[in-house]
């Protein structure tokens, strides 16, 4: 199974490409989207979590393998990622777990709540997308230092077992972005062929993201 956390505010063809191209990757029966309780001190979405949760759920219905996983809405609080693996272990079992993140969330992983812990629970895979003119890929020194030894070797070792090694897989780009999306909204022009018509139609009926 894999993970892929975000605001999806709004989710996007980005998101969802990334999650198809990581299923048939890794062959994952499953990949879930798991939207972000946003803590109260952040920046808030500009949608509420019952609008981006709606969204999502709209956005995956008949995509084979796609799935919506609202557990961090569920809580009263904020998650860290390393709770919401702990849950989905204990509900695995020893099956192979996946955390896919982006390269730039990955670069920042040294940030994150007991981090290294995140290497107990799940697989960390990093969707590659080719780097900006002038953009860097390198890493933390921590982070270089821990990962040597947990590379895997080839896409079939992280199906072999269920957590502990990093994998960075390549996805072809689609330079759209949730913040873009939410300035062509606001200014009226509409972001069709950018999410799903019956996400746009969504938008439109609940009058999102128009100030
Ligand atoms: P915002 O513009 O509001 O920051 P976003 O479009 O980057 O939002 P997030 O909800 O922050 O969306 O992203 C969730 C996950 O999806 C992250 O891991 C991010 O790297 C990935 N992602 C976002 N946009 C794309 C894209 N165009 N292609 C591939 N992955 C993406």
């Amino acid at each position: 199974m894999g993970i892929l956390g975000g605001t999806f505010d709004p989710v996007h063809i980005g998101h969802l490409r990334a999650a198809i191209e990581m299923r048939d990757a890794l062959d994952l029966a499953e990949v879930r989207l798991v939207p972000a309780h946003v803590p109260p001190h952040r920046a808030q979405p500009a949608a509420g979590a019952e609008h981006r949760l709606a969204l999502l759920r709209l956005a995956v219905r008949g995509v084979p393998g796609l799935a919506v996983d609202d557990r961090e809405l569920g809580r009263a609080g904020p998650s860290y990622t390393v709770d919401t693996l702990t849950a989905l272990r204990a509900e695995l079992g020893a099956r192979s777990l996946c955390l896919l993140v982006g390269d730039d969330a990955f670069r920042g992983l040294p940030t994150w709540h007991r981090w290294q812990a995140l290497f107990d629970l799940a697989h960390v895979v990093v969707m590659r997308r080719p780097l900006p003119p002038g953009g860097t890929d390198t890493l933390p020194a921590e982070l270089t230092r821990f990962l040597r030894g947990r590379e895997a070797h080839g896409v079939a070792a992280l199906a072999g077992s269920p957590a502990g090694l990093v994998w960075q897989q390549a996805i072809p780009p689609l330079d759209v972005s949730a913040t873009r999306i939410r300035a062509l909204l606001r200014a009226g022009h509409g972001a069709r062929f950018l999410m799903t018509d019956s996400c746009l139609r969504y938008i439109r009926d609940h009058h999102l993201y128009t100030d």
